[in-house]
C-alpha cells in the first residue's frame, strides 16, 4: 500500500519530525503505523508535553488532537504559535467532531489544515506530506534570504536582525558588546591586476578564515558588502574584540590565497585587511547602529595609519 502513497521528493535523505499528539493511545498507535518508516516519530499525550516537546525537538509538523483534558488542542496550538522560537511549525489539528465554527477557529490561531477521525490512511499521509513540503521549501527559502550568495556566510539583512537581538540580550544581561568591521586592503588593484572572478575566489577564502577565528556560540560574521565583512561579538569588551580582530588580521595576512587568474591559471597572492573596533556596554538609550558608525571610523582611522591594523574603542570614551 506504501507505493500507492503520494511520495515526498527530497524527503528521504532526512526523515521529517512528526509529533503526534493525542491522548487516545489507540489513535497514537494508528497514527505512528501510518508514518513510521519515512517519518522520525514523537509522541505526546497531552498539552503541555507537547509543548516542551515542541521547544526542544522543533518537530517539522504537530497532529494535534483538538479534545484533551487539561489544555485542549486549541490553547496548545496558541500557545506554539505564540512562541517564536515554535510559531513556524505547521499544526494539523485531529478531531471527530468537527463544525464550520471550529474549524474557522482552527485556522484563525493558526492551523494549516484539519483531519477527521476515524483515521483514513491515505489523507492523512497526503495532508502532512503535503505541508511537511511547504515548510521545507518555506525552511529553505528562509535560510537562503539570510545567507550571502558569494561566501555562504549570514548576509547583511541576517547581520541587522542580529545586532539588534544581541545588542538587547546584552543590556538585559548586563554585558559588554563588541562590532569588528573588516575591510579589505587595495581590493580594488587585487581585481584589477588577477580579475573579478580571482577576487570572489579570494572573498570566499577571508569569510572562511574569519569564521573560523570566531568560536563563540553567538558570535556571527557577515558579508558587510562588496570587500566589507562585520563581526558581533556579544558578552565581548573592548580587550577581547580587540584580540580576535588581531587573530583575524594575522590569519589574514599569514595566509597565501590561492585562486584562478583571468587566464585561467592557478596563482597565489597574499592581501590585508583593516579592521574598527567598537565596543559599548549596552544600554537602551544607545542605538546599536551607533556601533555601526563608531566602528566604520575606527576602520577609516586604520586605513589611515597605513592599512594591515587593528584600531578600536570603546563608546564610552567618547562621552
Ligand atoms: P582600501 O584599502 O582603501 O579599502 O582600497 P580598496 O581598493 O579595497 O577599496 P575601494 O572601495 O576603492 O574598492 C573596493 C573594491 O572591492 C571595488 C571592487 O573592485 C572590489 N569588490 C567589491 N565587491 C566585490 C565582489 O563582490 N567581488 C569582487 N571580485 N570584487 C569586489
Ligand atoms: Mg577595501
Ligand atoms: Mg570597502
Amino acid at each position: 500500500m506504501r507505493n500507492d502513497k503520494i511520495k515526498l521528493p527530497g524527503i528521504e535523505e532526512s526523515k521529517p519530525v512528526l509529533l503526534i499528539v493525542d491522548d487516545q493511545p489507540l489513535v497514537v498507535r494508528q497514527i505512528y503505523e501510518i508514518f513510521q518508516e519515512e517519518f522520525h516519530i514523537f509522541m505526546a499525550s497531552d498539552g503541555e508535553q507537547c509543548l516542551k516537546m515542541c521547544s526542544e525537538l522543533i518537530p517539522d509538523l504537530v497532529l494535534l488532537d483538538v479534545n484533551m483534558p487539561k489544555m485542549n488542542g486549541y490553547e496548545t496550538c496558541e500557545k506554539i504559535k505564540s512562541n517564536v522560537s515554535t510559531s513556524h511549525i505547521p499544526v494539523i489539528f485531529v478531531t471527530a467532531n468537527i463544525t464550520e465554527q471550529d474549524e474557522v477557529k482552527g485556522f484563525e490561531i493558526g492551523a494549516v489544515d484539519f483531519i477527521r477521525k476515524p483515521i483514513n490512511p491515505l489523507i492523512t499521509w497526503a495532508r502532512v506530506v503535503n505541508h511537511v513540503q511547504i515548510k521545507r521549501q518555506s525552511d529553505m527559502l528562509r535560510s537562503l534570504a539570510l545567507i550571502d550568495g558569494l561566501t555562504g556566510i549570514s548576509n547583511r539583512y541576517q547581520f541587522d536582525e542580529q545586532l539588534l537581538s544581541g545588542w538587547m540580550a546584552c543590556t538585559r544581561e548586563k554585558k559588554p558588546f563588541s562590532l569588528l568591521m573588516i575591510d579589505v586592503d587595495h581590493f580594488k588593484a587585487f581585481n584589477d591586476e588577477y580579475g573579478h572572478q580571482a577576487g570572489d575566489e579570494c572573498l570566499r577564502t577571508i569569510a572562511q578564515i574569519i569564521s573560523n577565528k570566531i568560536n563563540r556560540p553567538n558570535d556571527m560574521v557577515a558579508r558587510y558588502g562588496g570587500e566589507e565583512f562585520a563581526c558581533l561579538l556579544p558578552n565581548t569588551d573592548l580587550q577581547g574584540a580587540l584580540k580576535v580582530a588581531r587573530d583575524i588580521r594575522l590569519g589574514i595576512g599569514e595566509s597565501i590565497i590561492s585562486f584562478t587568474n583571468g587566464e585561467g591559471d592557478r596563482e597565489e597572492a597574499r592581501v590585508t585587511v583593516s579592521t574598527g573596533v567598537a565596543s559599548a556596554m549596552p544600554s537602551s538609550e544607545v542605538e546599536p547602529t551607533e556601533l555601526i558608525r563608531i566602528a566604520d571610523e575606527q576602520l577609516y582611522s586604520a586605513k589611515g595609519a597605513g592599512r594591515n591594523c587593528v584600531k578600536g574603542i570603546n563608546l564610552s570614551e567618547l562621552a
